[in-house]
């Protein structure tokens, strides 16, 4: 008989903008820069027995202006700081496509870019998570769709895109400062399912 190992909950997030700051097509490792209190927030998750995974949509590789090996190295770098940090990661996935821009191969239709789930579900698959039990936390609009589509409960980070997705009053997400509010909200809410 073997151990059945019950799912995970997660943390699903966004990496630009809300792990570290969004500076349009991040291109070259020295770019990266930790948003405050994001490792911090990670660790938290972590101690919480969250997995943390991030999910991102990076185009700039579908519109040539990284390729997928340098995306790589960003993400060895972004993840080895985190770990520094006290906050390693459960996992990254990322989208390539994109559905207009760009050309060759990345440039398609995909079920990996969000707001669509297939990054999610391959996760799940992948490193045994319960998306009946994880959380998405991200700075766009689209973000709170791919949680609502998953569905999962979402945290969207105070923008203007956030502020103008909370007067149309339309989706159901909790507005907050940044990942560490988050990462609080997400903890309190574990303890009061399971109590
Ligand atoms: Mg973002
Ligand atoms: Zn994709």
């Amino acid at each position: 008989m073997g151990v059945v190992k019950r799912p995970s909950p997660a943390a699903l997030l966004d990496r630009d903008g809300t792990v570290i700051r969004d500076v349009g097509y991040l291109r070259r490792v020295e770019e990266i820069e930790l948003l405050p209190r994001a490792a911090d927030a990670i660790g938290l998750l972590r101690r919480h027995g969250l997995k943390v995974v991030i999910v991102t949509n990076q185009s700039a590789v579908a519109r040539g202006l990284l390729t997928e090996a340098e995306l790589a190295a960003i993400h060895r770098e972004l993840a080895r700081r985190l770990a520094d940090g006290g906050a390693p990661l459960d996992g990254l996935y990322y989208c390539p496509h994109h559905p207009t821009e760009g050309w060759g191969a990345h440039r398609r239709a995909c079920e990996c870019r969000k707001p669509n789930i297939g990054l999610a579900k391959r996760a799940a698959a992948e490193l045994h998570l319960d998306l009946g039990r994880c959380y998405v936390v991200g700075d766009q609009r689209s973000d709170m769709e791919f949680a609502a589509r998953i569905p999962a409960r979402g945290f969207l980070l105070q923008s203007d895109a956030a502020q103008r997705a909370a007067e149309a009053g339309i989706e159901r997400f909790s507005l907050v400062k940044d990942l560490w509010e988050a990462a609080e909200l997400i903890v309190e809410d574990m303890e009061r399912k399971e109590s």
